[in-house]
């Protein structure tokens, strides 16, 4: 592999880089004969979006505020949305079965489609249907002149929080032909919607290299105005619990807790390549004579696991299928309701 020799040769043009999905052995996630732009240099401090200017804070929303205020209340128990992209009956009908069952849906990237409605709209149709949302907000698909109207029409829609992710490159999924955008990157969009009045989410992957940075990555991000870290799957509890330690900053954590219930959703899983998930996961589920109810006995086990660490605030039901959207959802509502 040779060297890419500056910051701007990161292909998402990230400046508080890196990404999450630098592969095991270094290398870019998008051009995988490189190593990733970020890997040879310190973590890069923050000092505001285009290192040139830092958005202050600005007073919360109220829904942003009752969030806050729910935390440590209860366990908060958040499902990755499962409907079909562009499917208002879609939306409603996993809706239906997650409401009143889970704290909120993530509603945000999806590998398996990048043509998805709007965020805000997408938001206006899940508060419809009676669910709280969590907001993802990518950075591929709109400069920050768009993100901050969706920031705008998020916060009147009263979500519970925006998950602010760099997202991934066009070039890995079916819509190579659309040119990326990335003219801000997830801990820029960080200091954008905190400025909104959001509670803000941002993503860590303690798994993916540089390990022993990752810590220092996220409190980075704290530092431009997130409050709550999603942590990607991270091979169990005990990794998780050394990467809350290593943290050492007062932030929340919603660890990922992987739903697998049919060999179609963990071949969706296995698609995220830098992933780690508890040794054996998959494969129990696979071969067990009743993969949906293994499943779903191995998120519970995990997710109470997780919410025992110190500073895990909630879980995050994560994965989906291609198909049977329903049905996975229906997975999530029963994991869900055994946590309770
Ligand atoms: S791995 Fe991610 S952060 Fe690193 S150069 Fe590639 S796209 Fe940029």
């Amino acid at each position: 592999m040779t060297l890419l020799p500056l910051l701007d040769a990161c292909p998402k043009r990230m400046e508080y880089g890196p990404c999450g999905g630098v592969g095991f052995d270094g290398s870019c996630e998008i051009d995988p004969e490189h190593t990733c732009a970020f890997l040879p240099r310190g973590t890069v401090p923050w000092t505001g979006v285009d290192r040139v200017s830092v958005p202050a804070p600005g007073p919360r929303t109220v829904a942003a505020a009752e969030t806050l205020a729910s935390f440590g209340t209860r366990p908060w128990v958040v499902a990755d949305l499962p409907a079909r992209a562009l499917s208002v009956a879609s939306i409603d009908s996993c809706a239906a079965v997650l409401a009143g069952e889970v704290d909120a849906v993530l509603a945000g990237d999806a590998g398996t489609a990048r043509v998805q409605f709007p965020p805000a709209y997408r938001a206006h149709l899940l508060r419809r249907a009676g669910l709280r949302v969590w907001t993802g907000l990518n950075m591929r698909d709109r400069n920050r002149v768009a993100i901050e109207g969706e920031l705008a029409a998020l916060a009147v829609e009263g979500v519970a929080g925006v998950h602010c992710v760099t997202g991934d490159h066009t070039r890995t999924g079916h819509r190579p032909d659309a040119a990326p955008v990335f003219d801000l990157d997830s801990t820029e969009a960080a200091a954008l919607a905190r400025a909104a009045g959001h509670v803000v989410s941002v993503a860590a992957s303690p798994a993916a290299p540089p390990v022993e940075r990752r810590a220092a990555r996220l409190r980075e991000k704290l530092r431009a105005g997130a409050d709550v870290c999603f942590v990607n799957h991270a091979g169990g509890a005990e990794p998780v619990r050394r990467f809350i330690d290593s943290v050492a900053a007062p932030v929340r954590f919603i660890p990922c807790v992987p739903v697998v219930v049919d060999h179609a959703s963990a071949d969706v899983l296995e698609s995220f390549t830098t992933l780690v998930l508890p040794d054996g996961f998959l494969s129990r589920v696979r071969d067990a004579r009743d993969p949906r109810a293994e499943g779903i006995a191995l998120a519970v086990a995990l997710a109470e696991e997780l919410l025992a660490l110190p500073g895990v605030v909630g879980v995050n039901l994560s994965g989906g299928r291609d198909g049977g959207e329903e049905s996975f959802a229906e997975a999530q509502a029963e994991i869900a309701r055994r946590l309770r």
